[in-house]
């Protein structure tokens, strides 16, 4: 049993449609396959309706976190939180303003952007976000077609780097805000890619988000080296966390290919079991 819990749609800044999504999965063996876009439900319901038989859905959201440290600085961190109950009102409410900063904050970089000369426009970044939770990989590709980056990789190394003068950072929800939400809504929190690159919240920050009601981490990410997925393996068994693995599939806009980390189907079963709300399969 092949299980992908954390991948990304049209509906925020992957390259395939919900429908696609399943369609890829569906060819590369899934099973279960979580969509998971960036601060939006916006394609569960696509996602669910072009399910093949017997194929699993597990839906749920990549929420833009961030975890508050000493002196006021703030780390940015992703919360996957699963099987919530879209019509949540406190919930909607928040990532209904993580969307809205996305949108004014994407359009304050194309500014910076276009007064230093780089050839780009918010109607170019608009149309290839469409209806979609709008990101930097939007940009990014905005920026390759102009001829200004060659990838999307050089565009987030350059121009979009959380180091540049062009960035402007967004209005992310609070860590423990995010997951009593997520748990008032029925759904079950991971801690996404922990150990990405940059500046990183410490263990004991991940201890305090456990006794808040984390359920797990994402210990096997195509961005954790191999000392990084032991070093969190081991965590999650100290805090009694569940250990997920995901491919963080993103289309074209990344060069992961879906299914290149998976989660054990015993620790899958785990965490839908901490779930109010069933998964959806394809009928
Ligand atoms: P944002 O949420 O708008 O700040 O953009 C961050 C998003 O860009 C995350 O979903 C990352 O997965 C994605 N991302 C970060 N670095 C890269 C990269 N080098 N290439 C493609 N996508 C990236
Ligand atoms: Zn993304
Ligand atoms: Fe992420
Ligand atoms: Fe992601």
């Amino acid at each position: 049993m092949s299980v992908d819990l954390h991948t990304h749609s049209t509906a925020s800044d992957g390259t395939d449609t919900p429908a696609e999504l399943i369609a890829v999965a569906h060819a590369a063996g899934i099973d279960v396959l979580a969509i998971t876009d960036h601060d939006t439900a916006a394609g569960w319901t696509a996602a669910a309706t072009a399910l093949p038989r017997g194929m699993i859905l597990v839906p749920g959201i990549e929420i833009s976190c961030y975890a508050p440290q000493s002196g006021g600085a703030r780390i940015p961190l992703h919360l996957l939180g699963y099987l919530l109950d879209p019509a949540d009102a406190a919930l909607g409410a928040a990532l209904a303003e993580v969307r809205a900063s996305r949108i004014g904050r994407a359009r304050l970089m194309v500014d910076r952007m276009r007064a230093d000369g780089l050839p780009i426009t918010w109607d170019q970044v608009h149309a290839l976000a469409g209806a979609g939770t709008v990101g930097r990989p939007h940009l990014a590709r905005a920026l390759v077609h102009s001829g200004v980056v060659g990838t999307v990789d050089e565009g987030f190394a350059g121009p979009l780097s959380s180091r540049s003068p062009y960035y402007v950072p967004k209005a992310d929800i609070e860590v423990f805000d995010a997951i009593g939400l997520v748990r008032a809504a029925g759904g079950v929190c991971v801690f996404a890619h922990p150990r990405r690159r940059g500046r990183t919240v410490d263990d004991g920050q991940i201890a305090a988000m456990a006794g808040a009601g984390l359920a797990g981490l994402e210990v096997d990410h195509p961005d954790h080296d191999p000392a990084a997925r032991a070093h969190l393996a081991r965590l999650a068994l100290d805090l009694g966390l569940l250990a997920t693995g995901s491919s963080d599939y993103h289309g074209t806009n990344k060069t992961t290919p879906i299914a290149a980390r998976t989660t054990a189907p015993e620790v899958y079963a785990a965490l839908v079991a901490q779930a109010a709300r069933p998964v959806i399969t394809g009928i």
